[in-house]
């Protein structure tokens, strides 16, 4: 959107939203405390890989989310099985990465508990189904994950379908959240709802803490984030989807795992080489792909899990350790 199109429908909108009771988008999202980032193993022993021999994934399936065609892929491409014309049911997941010495890093929020649907009427509104007990932190619990255990909080993006579990995982866990500068501009734009940035979802105090001081740039990954200074969870820059959008490069005890969170929604968007249509800049969107196609051709073995890929979880009752995760069901 340029930026006369982004101000005429930011007035068009503030106008509608007067009219009515409430309306979302002229809600505070919260206070966002900056503070400077630390990276972990500085003035203490630095982990090593080679002595714990990587980190530990555990995947939640927090619910499913009915996601337009158009969002998951771009309807624009000529000749587009039919399958990928119409809208799907896909997982909505949320990450801990247990680390050996520095405790728990979470990658993604989910769906929050109860009511999940979202979205801002009359522009979109997105379903969704849960059962009680599977929002994050009803897991956590249950995985005996405790809020002291979590060191940061890390979104790939800030889409409803990845933080509409954010609200209760603050109130949960003190830890900060870790976000890039493109996230955080989106975050404390007046038109963060036109990039899908729900601010009933986060309106809570925040401790955030920007990345990309400390990124450095890696040859394939590009500007890349090494969360535990010891490469096994290294965070890089796929934006397109969001400007701000993060995915992950996580290294197991027996595996390489590519989280491409919104990259690559499903496994067509890199097989085909399409991106979602729903896009920041669709420009940086294939780019991101081809990042990733590079990352699968470079890092031998990787295993790719997609944003939202239902084959991945059909078998998949609420969590599992992304190491026994069958590659079908
Ligand atoms: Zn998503």
């Amino acid at each position: 959107m340029n930026v006369t199109f982004k101000f005429l429908l930011s007035l068009v909108v503030s106008v509608f939203c007067l009219s009515l009771s409430s309306c979302e988008l002229l809600q505070p999202v919260g206070n966002i405390n900056i503070k400077p980032i630390a990276l972990l193993g500085e003035g203490r022993g630095k982990a090593s890989l080679s002595s714990h021999g990587g980190v530990r994934i555990t995947a939640y399936v927090t619910g499913w989310v009915k996601a337009p065609a158009k969002i998951l892929i771009d309807q624009s491409y000529p000749n587009l099985p039919g399958k990928l014309q119409n809208a799907k049911w896909v997982p909505s997941i949320a990450y801990a990465i247990h680390h050996p010495e520095y405790g728990v890093v979470i990658m993604d929020a989910g769906l929050q508990k109860g009511e999940c649907d979202y979205g801002l009427r009359p522009f979109y509104w997105v379903p969704c189904r849960n059962d009680a007990g599977t929002d994050l932190v009803s897991q956590l619990i249950r995985s005996k994950v405790a809020g002291e255990d979590i060191i940061h909080i890390i979104p790939s993006h800030f889409h409803g379908d990845h933080i509409s579990g954010l609200g209760a995982l603050l109130a949960y866990s003190d830890a900060d959240v870790l976000l890039t500068q493109a996230s955080l501009d989106e975050l404390s734009s007046p038109l963060r709802a036109f990039s899908g940035v729900p601010s009933k979802m986060i309106r809570k105090d925040m401790k955030v803490s920007v990345i990309d001081s400390k990124m450095l740039e890696d040859p394939i990954l590009g500007p890349s984030f090494d969360v535990f200074s010891d490469g096994s969870l290294l965070l890089f820059a796929t934006p397109g989807h969001s400007a701000g959008h993060l995915s992950a490069l996580v290294k197991t005890n027996k595996n390489q795992f590519l989280l491409s969170f919104d990259a690559s929604h499903i496994k067509e968007n890199i097989q085909l080489g399409i991106p979602s249509g729903a896009s920041s800049s669709p420009e940086q969107a294939r780019d991101s792909l081809q990042k990733l196609r590079a990352i699968m051709e470079r890092f031998d073995g990787v295993k790719i899990i997609y944003g939202h890929e239902p084959s991945q979880w059909a078998c998949v009752n609420q969590s599992i350790d992304l190491d026994i995760l069958p590659a079908t069901c």
